[in-house]
């Protein structure tokens, strides 16, 4: 594959999109879960403070050898 920081934005939406093209379901390919999760911020001062979480956000983890990275 070339380097990636060599391609203009153009040529990397184009690789993108080959690449999504090949992949007819995600839940096959993908070794990660979805999860969502309620976050407080860190405004000592937010509404989030008494209980009122921000939120749900959705994190994709997807899982290698022996390690977990969230995208
Ligand atoms: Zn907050």
């Amino acid at each position: 594959m070339s380097d990636l920081q060599q391609l203009s934005d153009r040529q990397l939406y184009a690789l993108r999109t080959r690449l999504a093209a090949g992949v007819h379901d995600p839940a096959r390919t993908l070794r990660g879960a979805l999860h969502q999760d309620m976050r407080r911020c860190s405004n000592g001062r937010c509404r989030c403070r008494e209980g009122e979480l921000h939120g749900p956000y959705t994190y994709l983890s997807v899982y290698g050898e022996g390690m977990g990275a969230d995208i």
